[in-house]
């Protein structure tokens, strides 16, 4: 059977990114396998109403194939799509993707240097003496663990799959969470629906989104000039690093940064109590920032109600709080974001002498540089353990991790090696530093998110800037790795 030189796991924009950087790096002899029935990722999934990204399109795109023609501040879903679709097609990329290929396990032969790819319901498995494993951060959606959620009659509806043949006119909503998806959501939701009902466990920062329609001229400039399209994404870049001072950190920023949300609040809430209700009780940066000029608004709409009572149960009418009382819904919408690998992987993954990266993941994962584990060669992780960030766009790490893991992938393949396997006790260094520096952030400061495991161990965020993040992978250490090379005929 054919072996690939890289089998690319995932098409949305680490995948797509990664089969990009390869191309341009000469090596071909790729694929890219999806298991849904469209490329996308993230964007495919998140449909919902007023699904946008947070961080500004300019910098929530590629270095390496701006647009000039971002409509907004902050585009919608569907744009985002778009310009993900443009670039498969700019990059002839079509021929190499694999839709409906589920993998369901990889596993590496050490005698061959090979990876054994099974995918669902196929017979055979593919073959690739590389590994990029681009399935996304937040590609499952999750369903709270709320006793009696099955009982319900009415519509479920989560936020990563949304229904659009559901009509919501007239009906009765409820929303559970209150985090980034449901900030988009709500204010979209109570134009529509008779009545909406926000259930609140834990009330986040708030901050000014300030989203404006990009004016024809500036597109024009941006088109015709890059050099100002490039400055434009500087000046982002530059202005969200310095907010890591607040965010990243327990620093007098993070009080501005408080001061910030709490204008907002004072601004558009009125009501004492609501205001009350809606004031965090961690440090801002502890959990996601959210972004909204019209979530305060839409709560206070003659149609919507906050709801702080914790949930007792979900009933077969509705949701049942613990003072218990019953609040009927046709529909329930759960913005309640998503199964993050944090201890456990979504795919079996088996390394070197037989070991399952499941298991050693199982107290939370760790890796080197969020890119490569020890055990597991030739496997190469795009938004890997400690990788996430929380102040400045994905792309800026995901075009170093890209940079990285196709300048050892370009290694294997010159130097015909069977394995490049990063060394056990680099590993052991590297994130032991990263959890000193995690010790002094923001989120390990108390709170409970979706960043820390059980344990409160931390195997999500970069405790740093980005710009240190990019400085880290900017070369491959060859003596950071174990190197063997492929015998005669291999
Ligand atoms: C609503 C929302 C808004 C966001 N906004 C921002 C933002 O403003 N700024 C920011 O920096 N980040 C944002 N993010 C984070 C976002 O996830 C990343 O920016 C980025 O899109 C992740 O891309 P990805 O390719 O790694 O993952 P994904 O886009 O999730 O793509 C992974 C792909 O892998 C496929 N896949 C998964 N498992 C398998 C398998 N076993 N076999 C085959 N295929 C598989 C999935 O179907 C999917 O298509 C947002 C996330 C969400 C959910």
């Amino acid at each position: 059977m054919h072996t690939l030189d890289v089998a690319i796991i995932g098409a949305g924009f680490a995948g797509i990114g990664a089969a990009i950087r390869l191309q341009q790096h000469g090596i071909h002899n790729f694929m890219i396998v999806e298991r849904a029935a469209t490329i996308g990722g993230t964007w495919r999934d998140n449909t919902y109403p007023g699904a946008a990204c947070d961080i500004p399109s300019r910098l929530y795109c590629y270095s390496f194939a701006p647009n000039p023609n971002w409509t907004h501040t902050y585009s919608g879903s569907a744009e985002i799509l778009d310009y993900l679709h443009a670039l498969v097609t700019e990059h002839r990329l079509r021929p190499y993707i694999r839709l409906g290929h589920n993998v369901t396990g990889l596993a590496f032969d050490e005698r061959t240097g090979v990876w054994q790819i099974t995918l669902e319901g196929r017979a055979l498995a593919m073959l690739a003496r590389s590994v990029v494993l681009a399935a996304g951060p937040l590609a499952n959606p999750s369903l709270p663990d709320i006793r009696g959620i099955d009982t319900y009659r009415g519509r479920k509806i989560h936020s990563a799959r949304w229904d659009h043949d559901y009509d919501f006119t007239d009906k009765r909503v409820a929303v559970i969470g209150t985090g980034a998806s449901a900030v988009q959501i709500i204010p979209e939701l109570v134009d529509t629906a008779a009545t909406v009902k926000v259930f609140q466990r834990t009330p986040g920062w708030v901050l000014p989104r300030i989203n404006r329609r990009t004016n024809n001229l500036v597109k024009q400039l941006y088109r015709k000039v890059p050099l100002a399209e490039r400055l434009a994404r500087h000046a982002w870049f530059y202005g969200h690093e310095s907010v890591a001072v607040g965010v990243v950190w327990n620093s007098p920023l993070t009080r501005a940064v408080e001061l910030v949300g709490t204008a907002q609040l004072r601004r558009q809430v009125e009501d004492p109590w609501l205001r009350r209700q809606l004031t965090p009780n961690f440090r801002a940066g502890c959990k996601r920032l959210l972004l909204s000029d019209e979530y305060y608004p839409a709560l206070q709409r003659a149609n919507c109600t906050l709801i702080t009572w914790p949930i007792a149960r979900i009933c077969e009418e509705g949701i049942r709080t613990a003072e218990g009382v019953e609040h009927r819904a046709d529909c329930i919408v759960f913005a309640t974001g998503f199964d993050v690998s944090k201890a456990g992987t979504p795919i079996p993954v088996v390394g070197r002498d037989g070991r399952l990266l499941a298991e050693e993941w199982a107290r939370g994962a760790y890796a080197y540089k969020s890119v490569a584990v020890s055990g597991y060669p030739n496997l190469f992780l795009t938004f890997g353990p400690n990788s996430g960030p929380g102040h400045n766009s994905a792309f800026v790490y995901l075009e170093a991790q890209l940079d990285y893991l196709v300048r050892a992938v370009g290694t294997i393949l010159e130097r015909n090696l069977r394995m490049l396997d990063v060394r056990r006790d680099r590993q052991d260094r590297y994130n032991a530093a990263i959890q000193r520096r995690l010790a002094a952030t923001t989120w390990n400061s108390g709170c409970r998110s979706w960043y820390l495991t059980e344990d409160r161990f931390n195997p999500t965020m970069y405790p740093g800037f980005a710009t240190q993040y990019v400085h880290h992978l900017r070369s491959v250490d060859l003596d950071d790795y174990l190197l063997v090379e492929s015998t005669a005929g291999q």
